[in-house]
């Protein structure tokens, strides 16, 4: 381990990507208490040398860092501001570090009443997706300045190869929003594309290469091309958390009066993929909007459960603030949309 003030750490969260991080620390010596909701799923982490908390403030008590990886905002504005919670049980000079995708507003939130409270918040969400917090390469966006982020710095080191500061609580999720609707347009047009092909009647793994070594080669297309040819859906990164962050990032634009298109394309297909079943499928799944009824079928969709009357679908005011509740469509509503049927299959034979 390296010089650095910081040697106990509360960890919070220990989902796909909070357990291989946390896990990180604890290989790298730090003492590491571990708390998740589901307690399950903190219990491997345990075996491997960390301390199990039953609560947060039990987690977070005495220890010098807290680093946060839950999955909403909801749960984030929980676990810090919550009774029993973070703010109310670190101890004053804690180091505080809220990893999730979460809101601006409530990351400065956080930073204001820590500060209060004698502590130093910031928000670092990350990429790199678990493949990147299995191997420790995330790239980290922190929402704070050089200075506030040295003492730490050799722990998000642990888990990440590129740590980028920009200034000031909630920048670091500025930052990661706008990396999420640059991942729009790179995510629908390699679901689009590979259906093309598909449709054509193709080899589909020499389209893949082709694709791969051309300029529509994306980042998107090797994490995942390989992944939708042969019906890989699990996730890795889930279909409600990248719907929760693009309409984070739509809210955030809507208050600056910028319009995103491919953001809001992407919150209808994403939306509507989720009403039909795929809410914790991996991002890839999307391909499977584009597919024939059997295929979703069989992948475990249920295109009945579109509902085009539905008058509840979030509208942008709903979704948006600090929420962006799970699931919720933005825009144009994503059944009217897109039909009663997947793009796949309307008008042809399910087979086809
Ligand atoms: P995940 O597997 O759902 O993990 C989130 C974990 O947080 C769950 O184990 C959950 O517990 C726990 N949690 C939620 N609220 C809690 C609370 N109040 N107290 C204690 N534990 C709580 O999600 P993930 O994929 O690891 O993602 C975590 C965050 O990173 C999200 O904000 C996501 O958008 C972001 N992110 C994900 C990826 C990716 O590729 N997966 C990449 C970059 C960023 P339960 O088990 O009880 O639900």
């Amino acid at each position: 381990m390296s010089e650095s003030p910081i040697r106990t750490v509360g960890f919070i969260g220990t989902g796909i990507m909070g357990s291989p991080m946390a896990r990180h620390l604890i290989e790298a010596g730090y003492d590491v208490t571990v708390y998740n909701r589901t307690q399950s799923k903190a219990l491997p982490l345990v075996k491997a040398g960390a301390s199990l908390a039953g609560s947060v403030g039990e987690a977070v008590r005495d220890r010098d860092a807290v680093i946060t990886m839950v999955g909403y905002p909801e749960d984030v504005e929980d676990v810090y501001m919550g009774t029993d919670g973070v703010l109310s049980c670190a101890r004053k000079g804690a180091r505080l570090i809220d990893m999730s995708t979460s809101s601006p507003e409530l990351a400065r939130e956080i930073h204001d009443e820590a500060e209060v409270c004698g502590q130093v918040a910031f928000d670092a969400p990350v990429t790199g997706g678990e493949t990147g917090a299995i191997t420790a390469s995330l790239t980290i966006f922190c929402g704070a300045d050089d200075d506030t982020v040295a003492p730490v710095l050799p722990l998000l080191k642990t888990m990440g190869s590129l740590v980028l500061t920009f200034g000031e609580a909630g920048k670091g999720q500025m930052a990661k929003l706008a990396n999420q609707v640059a991942l729009a347009g790179s995510m629908l047009g390699m679901v689009e594309g590979l259906a093309f092909a598909k449709e054509g009647g193709l080899d589909m793994d020499k389209m893949l290469g082709a694709l791969l070594t051309g300029t529509a080669a994306s980042s998107s297309l090797k994490t995942y091309g390989a992944k939708i040819l042969r019906g890989d859906y699990k996730p890795g990164f889930q279909v409600r958390h990248y719907v929760k962050d693009l309409n984070l990032a739509l809210t955030t634009a809507q208050r600056e009066e910028l319009t995103l298109p491919t953001t809001e394309t992407a919150i209808n297909l994403y939306s509507l993929l989720s009403e039909i079943g795929g809410d914790r499928m991996g991002t890839q799944a999307l391909s499977l909007v584009y597919a024939d009824e059997q295929t979703c079928a069989d992948a475990g969709l249920d295109w009945s459960l579109l509902n085009l009357d539905d008058e509840d679908d979030a509208t942008a005011d709903d979704a948006g603030g600090r929420g962006a509740a799970p699931g919720g469509a933005q825009g144009a509503d994503a059944g009217e949309a897109f039909g009663t049927g997947s793009l796949g299959s309307r008008g042809r034979d399910a087979d086809r």
